[in-house]
This record gives C-alpha cells, structure tokens and sequence, in this order.
C-alpha cells in the first residue's frame, strides 16, 4: 500500500471514529505483508482491534462510574488465607446468577477479613459482564441524605440508587443510623427486592440490627426482604491488614479481635 493510500485511510477511520483501527493499521498492515495473511484475515483482524478497544473504554468509564474505593480482583483474593471463605461459592456467584434473579450477597465479619475486597471483585466481574453496579459505603450515604435533604434532592438519590443492575452497600454497622437514614435504607431494599442485586458487608451481626437502626420493627421488615433471596457468607478469620504486622511481630493484639458474631 502506497504511504498516501494509508494516510487516506487513516482519515476516513477517523471520520468513521474507528480510533482503535487507525491505531492498529500500520501495525497490522506491515505484520500481514509480511505473514502474507489473506484479505479476509486482516479485515477481521482490524475489527477484533476496534472491538476490543471499544471494550475497553467501555470498561474503563464504568469502572469509575462505579466508584470503587480500590480496585481488587476475584483472582487477588487469597482463599488460603481466609478458609471460612469458599472459594468454590465464589466462583458461583461470580456466574452472577444472583444478579439476573435480583438476588442478594451479604458479607458478614470483622474488619479486615475481605468483605470490601469481595464486594468489589463481585462488582468487576459483574462490570465485565456489562452489568452497571455502583458502590457505596453507608457512611458515605449518611452524608448524602443529609445533603439531599437539604437540597429537596432524596427522590433523586433513591432513583440513582435503584438503577444499577448491581448496587454494593457497604460497612453497614460501623455508624448508627438516624430515622430518616434507616427509612431510606428500608425503602432502598423494598424497591430493590427481587429486582436489582444489592451486595451488602457488614460487621454487625443481624440479632444487632434492632440496635443499629433503633428499630426492630423496620430492621425485620428490612432483614426480611434483604434475606429472601440470597447468600449469606460469614467470614471467620483473621484481619489481612494486620497479616504483616503480625507476621513481623509488631503487633500483639490481633487475637484479641473478636470473632464475628453471626447468626
Ligand atoms: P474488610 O472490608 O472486611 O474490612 P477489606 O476487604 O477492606 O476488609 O480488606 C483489607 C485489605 O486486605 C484490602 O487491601 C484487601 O485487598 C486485603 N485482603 C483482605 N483479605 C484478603 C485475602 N484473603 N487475600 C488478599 N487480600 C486480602
Ligand atoms: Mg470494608
């Protein structure tokens, strides 16, 4: 092909915003000269480039539109580490199953043993199967309400909230919830049920529900709909946070940390 030739066709693959063919062509026309490929083996070639790049961006805007806090994978986790985490029920719900039935994950234990780590991975793989999924963190959307409040913008919030075919809500526990912030939860999961998956960790144990949203009539009616559909996985073990540091011995206290209390 003659220099002029190509840059023709670099022009016309931009005007037909085919970025990723116009990056790839002067690569893949040298390679096929040379490997002698046949018309129909370049040209699919040049369209596998042009997908895969599309692919790509297309999971690099929705990975931030999720808003993990840190990006960890399925494959990162080390199940040796954490036994009362079954690697083969992992792998199940990394099928993501659960999300086309609207069903639930709930991540129960103390800090550090994986649950946001988990989440996340679960929200990845669900984000390479096309899957929107938002994460937040219940101290975060405390916050929020509190704005949104303010601001008249509640409504808005919940509708953002119920439109991801994933939503991570996660360290449930760790605050106290207001009234007006255990409601929205209580409505979130109500106008989620049987239709979007909520991935959910906390470290509370559900018998401490009542307590955490100063209600035992609304935490039930929430627990009841959360649970319906779903899996429940009580991690056991050890912080990871503290691995090293008890590893190096400089830290003494990890045995004391509690075990999760589930039921
Ligand atoms: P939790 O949400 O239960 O408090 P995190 O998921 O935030 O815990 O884990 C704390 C840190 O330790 C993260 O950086 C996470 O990636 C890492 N981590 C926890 N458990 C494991 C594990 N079994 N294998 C690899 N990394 C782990
Ligand atoms: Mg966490």
């Amino acid at each position: 092909m003659k220099p002029n030739d190509l840059h023709a066709l670099h022009d016309t693959l931009g005007e037909l915003k085919l970025d990723q063919m116009a990056l790839s062509l002067d690569a893949l026309c040298q390679q096929a000269a040379k490997e002698e490929w046949t018309y129909s083996a370049f040209l699919a070639r040049l369209l596998d480039e042009e997908l895969s790049g599309r692919e790509q961006r297309r999971l690099s805007v929705t990975t931030k539109m999720a808003h993990f806090p840190f990006h960890k994978t399925l494959e990162q986790f080390d199940f040796a580490f954490q036994p009362s985490v079954e690697k083969r029920r992992f792998q199940e719900l990394a099928s993501l199953r659960f999300v086309a039935g609207g069903e639930n994950v709930v991540l129960l234990g103390p800090p550090g043993v994986g649950k946001t780590h988990l989440s996340i991975a679960l929200g990845i793989k669900a984000l390479e199967a096309g899957l929107s999924t938002y994460f937040i963190s219940v101290p975060e959307l405390i916050e929020l309400i509190t704005q949104d409040t303010q601001r008249g913008q509640l409504v808005k919030r919940m509708q953002q909230l119920c439109k991801p075919k994933v939503l991570i809500l996660d360290e449930m526990g760790y605050l106290p919830l207001e009234r007006q912030v255990a409601t929205f939860l209580f409505q979130l999961v109500a106008k989620r049920y049987e239709k979007g998956a909520i991935i959910l960790s906390s470290n509370k144990s559900f018998s401490e529900w009542g307590e955490l949203f100063t209600d035992q009539v609304l935490a039930t009616a929430l627990l009841d709909r959360l649970l319906h559909h779903s899996s429940i996985i009580n991690i056991r073990g050890q912080s990871y946070r503290l691995k090293e540091k008890r590893q190096s011995g400089l830290f003494q206290g990890a045995d004391a940390i509690k075990e999760p209390v589930t039921s």
